[in-house]
């Protein structure tokens, strides 16, 4: 058998997968059975912030590994404890949970918002139409589209849905039974979409006027991606809760909640737990993605690179006005609105080498890790001018 006949009898089918085969990957780098070569521009879905078999990332797991691989959550462990520490120096916030995923970081959060609201008489939680927070119930009862919830259903009860980027529709949702708003700074499922400034401005008057927690889900543009620590930086807020996973762990699996103040003691022993949640090898793995992101000066370059992405891409729009509607993003966070279906165009670049993504059906998503250099950045561009020339 084939290997996509063997992947089709003997797994669950919940992935479409791409016909690559990966042999081994290695910085910007992936290499297929097909022979070829791939510059990877979505970086494993944002996972791979240092590209592929760094160095510092490969010694600290293996270092770790041969202390110990995991131990309970009953003892000290210092790789938990140095990331959380380094976590809350770049961030500001002073309390970390450590999990396994991104969704599991919004059911954490969930609980965290409810037990702050329980002695408050809030136990509302708002979110937002075309917002991606994962796949578990808690996640999909935030979430509103039908490809992702329909025939899940019953989801959790007080989930209020509004209107992205709506003042108003916000306004209608928000009431003193709110304990709390989650957010995506920059949509990046729902296709690179950043809330508007004065949107913005908005959530933190109402946060004044009816005193609930701001949750940013910053799973997908965090850690520096978009040319700030956390993306949220951009618009003026201060989210009193802090979600993170994706490149944390180096490519292994962890999620972290960040708390400030406002919930910093809310969660006593026995409150919320998991087995796995900041396994030490995985922690291990994340302080030496973070401390090389700040060595390296990895969030400026990669407010740099955005730069010449999003002048590239702006410049594709120009070009291009029929087939392209817009271009946004901020920094390694990128998206090019199509104005039709944008698989044919992801499956040109692969023929050209280059690996992008397609999100919401017409956006096309660069995601690339924070070490992307001008030159792969400009062959990019040059490839996708002429996929869009000739297509
Ligand atoms: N939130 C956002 C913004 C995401 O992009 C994702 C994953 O794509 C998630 C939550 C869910 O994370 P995970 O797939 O690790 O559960």
């Amino acid at each position: 058998m084939m290997i996509h006949e063997r992947e089709s009898a003997s797994l669950f089918h919940t992935y479409k997968r791409l016909p690559l085969e990966i042999l081994r990957g290695e910085g910007m780098y992936l290499f297929a059975k097909d022979g070829k070569r791939y510059l990877d521009m979505f970086s494993g879905l944002a996972v791979n912030a240092l590209g592929y078999r760094h160095p510092r990332i490969i010694a600290a797991i293996r270092e770790q590994a041969d202390r110990y691989i995991h131990l309970s959550n009953y003892y000290l462990q210092e790789p938990q404890i140095r990331l959380a520490e380094l976590l809350a120096g770049a961030s500001g916030f002073g309390r970390v949970f450590f999990a396994n995923s991104g969704t599991e970081t919004v059911e954490g959060a969930i609980k965290l918002a409810r037990k702050w609201g329980s002695g408050r008489q809030k136990t509302d939680i708002v979110s937002f139409s075309n917002a991606f927070h994962g796949r578990t119930m808690g996640a999909l009862s935030l979430m509103d589209k039908a490809r992702y919830r329909d025939g899940f259903g019953p989801f959790l009860p007080n989930m209020r849905l509004a209107e992205f980027n709506s003042a108003a529709a916000l306004r209608k949702q928000v009431t003193p039974a709110t304990a709390a708003v989650i957010l995506e700074c920059i949509q990046g499922e729902g296709g690179i979409v950043p809330v508007s400034q004065e949107f913005a401005a908005e959530v933190e008057t109402l946060r004044r006027t009816y005193g609930f927690l701001l949750i940013a889900d910053e799973i997908q543009s965090g850690i520096g991606r978009t040319g700030k620590f956390l993306a949220f930086e951009h618009f003026g807020l201060r989210p009193d809760i802090v979600l993170l996973a994706k490149p944390i762990g180096g490519g292994l699996p962890l999620g972290a909640i960040l708390g400030g103040p406002a919930v910093g003691d809310v969660f006593q022993p026995g409150m919320h737990g998991t087995t796995f949640g900041g396994n030490p090898v995985a922690c291990a793995a994340g302080i030496a993605v973070i401390e090389e992101i700040q060595n390296a000066g990895l969030i400026a370059h990669a407010a740099a690179m955005g730069k010449l992405l999003l002048d590239g891409l702006e410049n594709l729009r120009y070009r291009y006005p029929d087939l392209v509607k817009e271009a946004r993003g901020y920094g390694l966070m990128a998206g090019l609105q199509l104005s039709r279906e944008g698989e044919k165009v992801t499956e040109a670049m692969r023929d050209r080498g280059i690996l992008i993504n397609c999100t919401n059906t017409t956006v096309l998503r660069f995601l690339p890790p924070l070490i992307v250099t001008p030159e792969q950045i400009a062959e990019t561009l040059d490839a996708l001018n002429e996929v869009l020339r000739t297509n």
